[in-house]
């Protein structure tokens, strides 16, 4: 019997403004791993908080995790928690509040730095959400337009999270070679200049060049632990990722959001801008210093043979789910770029990718190794269910993989250290002083399973097939799993900030 799992990284933000019977058909894998707490709101990409004027380009941004049905009808990050408590989850939910809207809030959707009332309104906005609940901001630096703030801009935002007690999650600036050591340096900074908390989100070293990097971050977080900097990280357990097309494109090509992005994109001489770089663009630092400029040329480093695509919702793209972008080229008879970017405008910008060749790839993956044994890296899933396309298999398996594969087979690491980090790590990051732990006077968040065949059973091709090993699941001392038998009912709480 081990401490329910809490994963300090999920993308379930809107499966849970969905009825129960939704929220159970999407998060069954979820559960079945042995998911008791997820925290929402990550990498800078959020449904909240959200007004008439930003509501468009929330929903755009958000298209990846979005399932069908959701109806947007909150506005502040007060309301989103009581629809899902009005609504039941069926398990706990905490949440970050994401960057991205409430910057769309403060100043719209273009780049470049915010003004003096606008950084104002922005400080504010994060602020009141940290005090309706939201267990910190989280930034996404590769992502509109969190990818537009520099370090100023979050040195403020992490102030008026502080002030709310709350903590500071990155989704670094670029984690590829060229730009690795800064991207986690900056993050180390911010914390140091606003005296905030700061979390490290699914720590990666993204294409082969960077592979070799990975003890360096580590390495940069305890320095900076030793330094008084509190520094918490995670890590998923897979060489690779899932996440929104639109992070391939130069930051430039999005200034102004999705829409202005497909205007670019139906611009032939602008395109082909898009495609030079693309092609050949080495990023540098700082990256808001001068035009064009990026942090990371995810394409051109992983290579397009290494992208897939997951997930469209168009009818027609569908044939080309599980394809990588090179073979999408060849079967469109066009180039990869120009074949990635003409079902970007069939998609109106939503569309989901798979990137391989992260922290090592399908023939080896020692390099993700010294991350799975380093004791400050919590487990993370980073992978969500929205009953459509190929989800990643971490959306069934992440957990299970770990105590599996990881540890059982492989020996990585040992069990009980498995299990703390994604139990009391991720609970004491949270400040959840009564889960994450087996002891009287905590709730009854509990998994049995069985450590010799604990297993995930989900893979990239058919990425749906529960684990295995996970006997009994309990929320709240609810049996959500029994005897293997899944008890679908609303037994989770929204965990609020401090409360
Ligand atoms: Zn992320």
């Amino acid at each position: 019997m081990a401490p329910g799992f809490i994963d300090l990284h999920s993308h379930s933000d809107l499966c849970f403004t969905l009825p129960l019977r939704d929220q159970v058909r999407l998060l069954e894998g979820r559960v079945r791993q042995g998911i008791t707490t997820e925290l929402l709101g990550n990498c800078g990409i959020g449904c909240v908080p959200l007004s008439q004027t930003t509501r468009s380009d929330v929903e755009r941004v958000c298209g990846f995790i979005t399932p069908d049905g959701v109806d947007w009808s909150w506005g502040s990050f007060a309301s989103y928690l009581e629809r899902l408590e009005a609504q039941g989850v069926l398990v706990n939910v905490a949440s970050l509040v994401a960057h991205g809207p409430l910057r769309l809030m403060a100043m719209g959707a273009r780049a470049g730095r915010p003004g003096a009332d606008e950084q104002r309104a922005l400080d504010r906005l994060a602020r009141q959400a940290v005090e309706e609940g939201a267990h910190g901001v989280s930034f996404g630096l590769i992502y509109p337009p969190g990818q537009f703030a520099d370090t100023g801009e979050l040195v403020a935002v992490a102030k008026a999270a502080a002030a709310g007690s709350g903590f500071v999650a990155f989704h670094q600036r670029g984690s590829s070679r060229d730009t690795l050591l800064q991207a986690v340096g900056e993050l180390i900074e911010v914390g140091r200049r606003a005296r905030a908390g700061v979390h490290h989100s699914h720590v990666e070293t993204v294409g082969r060049r960077a592979w070799s990097g990975a003890p360096e971050v580590v390495a940069s977080h305890e320095a900076a632990a030793r330094d008084g900097i509190e520094i918490t990280a995670d890590v998923i357990p897979y060489t690779a990722v899932c996440t929104t097309m639109l992070a391939l494109y130069p930051p430039w090509s999005l200034d102004g959001g999705v829409a202005s992005f497909l205007e670019r994109l139906r611009d032939p001489s602008v395109r082909a801008r898009m495609k030079q770089e693309m092609a050949e663009s080495s990023p540098v630092w700082p990256p808001w210093e001068g035009e064009g400029r990026w942090t990371m040329n995810i394409a051109r480093e992983c290579g397009w043979d290494h992208i897939r695509l997951a997930h469209v919702d168009g009818v027609r793209n569908k044939v080309y789910e599980q394809q990588t972008i090179a073979a999408i080229g060849r079967s469109r008879s066009q180039d990869p770029f120009e074949a990635l970017s003409d079902l970007l405008l069939e998609e109106s910008g939503v569309a989901t990718q798979l990137i391989f060749g992260i922290s090592g790839d399908e023939a080896t993956d020692e390099p993700l190794v010294p991350l799975l044994q380093s004791p400050g890296l919590a487990f993370v899933s980073d992978a969500w269910e929205i009953g459509k396309g190929f989800p990643h298999p971490g959306a069934c398996g992440a957990f299970p993989r770990v105590l599996g594969h990881y540890v059982r087979e492989r020996k990585v690491l040992g069990l009980e250290e498995a299990v703390r980090r994604m139990t009391s790590l991720p609970a004491d990051r949270l400040g959840l002083a009564d889960r994450g732990r087996v002891r009287a006077g905590c709730r009854a968040d509990l998994v049995l399973f069985d450590p010799r065949t604990v297993a995930d059973r989900s893979t990239f091709a058919d990425p749906r097939r529960f684990a295995a090993g996970i006997d009994e699941v309990l929320v709240n001392g609810r049996r959500l799993v029994a005897g293997r038998e899944f008890r679908p009912q609303a037994a989770g709480r929204v965990l609020r900030r401090g409360a």
